[in-house]
């Protein structure tokens, strides 16, 4: 089969490696994909913005069997919907369906709608309105950009002041542009976040595994908020008993009420949920895997991703089996100095990369200059990924082996996998 890979980050690399695994794999081409993704097939250059013409004729000329999508962006842009105009084979959710990530506004519509666990929130599309409801209520609030603002349009604020302060940056200020049209104010949760994965074809779905991920950039969750310095899944407090209440509540009426409202959800589908005193709460919804969420559940699945990906497109996801190893993985992202602010590219990355048995190195920002030889190109440059039978021995094996490679200025994370230890 011949099969074209959407994305260039860590998850694709996880994702391109684990396609390679597949038996019917006969050709991937990965578009744009990074200086690592070379060992798993070739590297294209194709515009993913609407609309999307280039990519339709090279899919065509190409002879491409299947396109799997995994970034945010092309999907809440529509390249699904293109494609299977086209009668192209494609993974992923259509643009109506990604508005549960592309609109904050939408998401917590719906999850009012079908009953589904959320905090209480208000929509406003005035600064005026806004203010006067904080003034009212004279309390602090979480508030939200309604559009994609990268990760940055959340203020999770203290006091009534900061409260006040988000609303002006985001609505009168426009920090984030047009994501700040509309703006929610939501109550704070408090407890701990955890990340569920599903695969649904539509009608049916699979539970993929619970990770956590570490957005901060320093240990202890401190500093600046970040793409994601490490993962490691599965989440051992979340026991069979939670795992049941997740799905009762959260998980079958979202993938229900996708298909009763008319734009039934074909791809990955991720729960960020908190696990309040009073039960899970849905955060967000992301339309796709998360990154480096992909790097560590990935590696934990006997079965490829593309064989996965072609049970959910033929809708025959009811009668396929996902096979997963025992154990957990942890991924460490090195990253480059400056990360999340500016940074320099192009500095020489020096030590072992080489792929182990228990232990893979993911590329994320990289460029390849000569065979066996990297720069950095991004903020997150590698995910160096581990899996043992336990989380201590994976997140030992994980630090070992980030001991073996370096390059100036690179930083990460020290405690990565610790949050999993201590709630145990
Ligand atoms: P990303 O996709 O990068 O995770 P986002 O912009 O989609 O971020 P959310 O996931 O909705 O934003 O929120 C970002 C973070 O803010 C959450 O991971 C959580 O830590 C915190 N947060 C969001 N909503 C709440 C809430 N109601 N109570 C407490 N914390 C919250």
């Amino acid at each position: 089969m011949r099969v074209l890979l959407l994305g260039g980050g860590g998850r694709e690399a996880a994702m391109a490696w684990s396609i390679t695994r597949s038996s019917r794999l006969s050709k991937l081409y990965i578009c744009p994909g990074n200086g690592g993704t070379h060992q798993y097939g070739t590297n294209v250059e194709i515009p993913l913005e609407p609309p999307f013409e280039m990519l339709v004729k090279f899919i065509q000329q190409e002879k491409i069997e299947m396109v799997i999508v995994g970034p945010e962006a092309p999907l809440v842009a529509g390249v699904v919907d293109e494609l299977r105009k086209h009668k192209i084979k494609v993974f992923g959710p259509k643009k109506a369906a990604a508005r549960l990530e592309g609109s904050k506004v939408f998401m917590k519509e719906f999850l009012a709608r079908h009953g589904i666990p959320t905090a209480y929130f208000q929509v406003f599309s005035r600064p005026e309105d806004a203010y006067r409801y904080v003034e009212k209520q004279n309390r602090a609030f979480v508030v939200k950009t309604d559009g994609l603002a990268a990760g940055k349009g959340v203020t999770v604020a203290r006091t009534k002041d900061e409260t006040m302060d988000a609303i002006r940056r985001m609505m009168v200020d426009r920090e984030f542009g047009d994501a700040g049209n509309r703006i929610i104010l939501e109550d704070r949760l408090d407890g701990v976040e955890v990340s569920v994965f599903v695969v649904s074809d539509g009608k049916h779905f699979h539970w993929l595994a619970s990770a956590q991920d570490h957005k901060r950039l320093l240990d202890n969750d401190e500093g600046p908020n970040t793409g994601g310095m490490g993962a490691y899944a599965p989440v051992p407090f979340l026991d069979q008993k939670m795992k049941e209440i997740i799905t009762l509540n959260i998980i079958e009426p979202t993938i229900m009420g996708l298909k009763k409202e008319g734009y039934p959800y074909t791809g990955v589908l991720y729960f960020g949920l908190m696990l309040t005193q009073y039960g899970p709460s849905v955060l967000e919804y992301n339309v796709r895997f998360g990154d480096p969420e992909a790097q560590v559940i990935l590696p934990l699945m006997k079965t490829s991703f593309l064989d996965l990906a072609c049970a959910t497109v033929e809708e025959k996801l009811h009668e396929f089996q996902i096979d997963f190893y025992p154990g957990y993985c942890v991924t460490v992202v090195l990253a480059s100095e400056g990360y999340p602010g500016a940074y320099k590219k192009g500095v020489p990355i020096k030590g072992d990369l080489s792929t182990e048995v228990d232990c893979l190195v993911f590329h994320a920002g990289t460029k390849l200059v000569a065979p066996g030889q990297w720069v950095t190109s991004g903020g997150r440059v590698l995910c160096v990924t581990a899996i043992s039978s336990t989380l201590s021995r994976a997140i030992d094996r994980a630090y070992e082996k980030v001991a073996k490679i370096s390059f100036d200025g690179m930083q990460y994370r020290k405690d990565i996998g610790k949050k999993g230890i201590v709630m145990r």
